[in-house]
């Protein structure tokens, strides 16, 4: 309320110095809020990026994203977050992704170096 006269602010770093609000709460508010082209990194987004190899050797969440953005479009940093959680959550679950019903197949380098070997 003293800081920013009782309005959020819009930008991720001005987010972040909110009391509790860290790098993925900030980027999700000011993408989903304020339609900023931001990527919020989760767990989810950690996990299936490194995977498909859309990050290489990205040890943070903040490694991971300053990875994503610098390669998929600004406007389409919103919705690929959506992407990467769905796709996450139902398809490429953490313990066991389920390769078999994945469309993404043919690009992913998790299944070109460990389900493609099993399947010969
Ligand atoms: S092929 Fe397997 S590891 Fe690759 S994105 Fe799909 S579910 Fe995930």
């Amino acid at each position: 309320m003293e800081n920013f006269n009782g309005h959020l602010p819009e930008q991720v770093d001005e987010l972040q110095k909110i009391p509790g609000v860290g790098r993925k709460s900030a980027n999700v508010i000011a993408s989903v809020a304020f339609n900023k082209p931001a990527l919020a990194v989760d767990t989810h987004v950690f996990r299936v990026s490194a995977r498909i190899g859309l990050t290489h050797h990205a040890r943070t969440p903040l490694e991971a994203e300053k990875q994503l953005v610098r390669y998929i479009p600004e406007s389409l940093h919103s919705i690929a977050h959506h992407w990467l959680i769905l796709h996450g959550r139902y398809i490429c679950k953490a313990r066991k992704p389920e390769c078999d019903h994945c469309g993404l197949q043919p690009y992913c380098k998790y299944y070109k170096q460990n389900k493609k070997q099993e399947a010969i």
